[in-house]
């Protein structure tokens, strides 16, 4: 299929080396089992990428050669470089890559760097969690039913330190009494952003048909946008829009 959405998905990847438990619930990687289900389809061109890898993953090649970027991360976010952090930001915001971010990604650089706050949240021990879809309408939310029983996973609650997203589309409860918003979009330049809340590592949510339908609709969502009229990089001087009708006018 000509024009496939290039999806790199990033994991830390260290949980996977370290913890016999991770190891066995993902045994090729978080990043393997997300690129397992997505590569069910054909519009899909997909890569991985680890913080252990040379330059993060991420040289310029590849985040250059992205369409949209899925980020997984926990205890390492400050091995993250900072430049690289601001090449994610600045790929978000003018040339319009699609930036997911799943479970601790909330804590994430990129994820801290593209929406604007700490991404700071109250936390707690596994619990089991209701996702309530508050936006059917979405196509992020497309094939969700009304809400599901997710099973148990660490519970993450508010307050919940982001901007008001751009779009509520999922809100979880915990059996403990917790609420969470548990999937926001944001618009940020010309470039989408989702956060979604399942898939700790010890947890078999990346298996789950509905966290794997979300994620899915959440690629071809993110994917950038092909526009029909000049976008600005940085700030171009231009003729006036009332000069510029006028004179499309006289061409006539
Ligand atoms: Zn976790």
């Amino acid at each position: 299929m000509e024009n496939k959405i290039k999806v790199t998905i990033w994991n830390e990847g260290r949980h996977e080396k370290k913890n016999a438990k991770v190891q066995a619930m993902y045994p090729n990687g978080i990043h393997g089992a997300i690129a397992e289900f997505l590569s069910k389809c054909d519009d899909l061109e997909i890569r991985t990428a680890t913080l252990d890898d040379p330059d993060c993953g991420l040289p310029d090649e590849v985040l250059n050669d992205t369409d949209v970027l899925m980020w997984w991360g926990h205890m390492h976010h400050n091995d993250v470089p900072e430049e690289l952090a601001g090449k994610i930001r600045d790929r978000v915001y003018s040339e319009g890559m699609g930036f997911i971010a799943m479970h601790s990604a909330h804590k994430s650089k990129p994820f801290r760097y593209i929406v604007g706050t700490d991404g700071n949240l109250s936390w707690g021990e596994d619990q089991r969690e209701i996702i309530w879809n508050l936006l059917p309408q979405h196509p992020i939310a497309a094939g969700i039913p009304e809400y599901f029983d997710l099973g148990v996973e660490e519970m993450y609650g508010e307050p919940f330190r982001i901007p008001q997203p751009d779009e509520l589309i999922f809100t979880s409860w915990f059996e403990g009494g917790n609420i969470f918003r548990s999937g926001v979009t944001y618009y940020r330049g010309i470039g989408k952003v989702f956060y979604f809340q399942p898939g700790h590592e010890t947890n078999p949510h990346f298996y789950n048909p509905y966290v794997q339908k979300i994620l899915t609709n959440a690629v071809h969502w993110a994917a950038p946008q092909k526009f029909e009229f000049p976008i600005p990089v940085g700030c171009p001087k231009r003729m006036n829009p009332v000069d510029e009708l006028n004179e499309a006018k006289a061409e006539k």
